[in-house]
């Protein structure tokens, strides 16, 4: 099994709900969430409620730290570049690939590339 980790939702213990619950008998208080895996926040929240939380109290902090966009971005050929994938069912391979939304051009990329954030064809 894999290792259980906490929802990052500042008030998650505050939610009332059962599976919250924990504790020895006779001391039980309402707790945090843990679990192996969570479906909202890039696999740190429990629900959107606490995910919501989470911006709500850090969000512009976030921001603010990792750079706030202060004037409009302009979609160029140059930084056109998305990646995507293709489940190919013949062959049952996923064929990774880049499009430039604005010419249309499709290149192919690795799986490995495909997965790399700091990979890319935008500049
Ligand atoms: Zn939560």
């Amino acid at each position: 099994m894999s290792e259980l980790k906490f929802c990052q939702g500042p008030n998650c213990h505050t939610y009332n709900t059962q599976d919250r619950v924990k504790g020895p008998q006779g001391n039980k208080t309402n707790q945090t969430r843990r679990r192996s895996s969570f479906y909202y926040g890039d696999d740190n929240f429990c629900s959107i409620a606490c995910y919501n939380d989470w911006f709500r109290e850090f969000g512009n902090q976030a921001i603010d730290h990792f750079g706030r966009t202060t004037e409009a971005k302009h979609l160029t050929e140059e930084n056109a570049w998305v990646k995507g994938y293709r489940w190919d069912h013949r062959t049952d391979v996923c064929q990774h690939h880049y499009l430039n939304k604005i010419t249309q051009e499709q290149r192919p990329l690795t799986e490995e590339q495909y997965n790399d954030n700091n990979y890319t064809l935008n500049n």
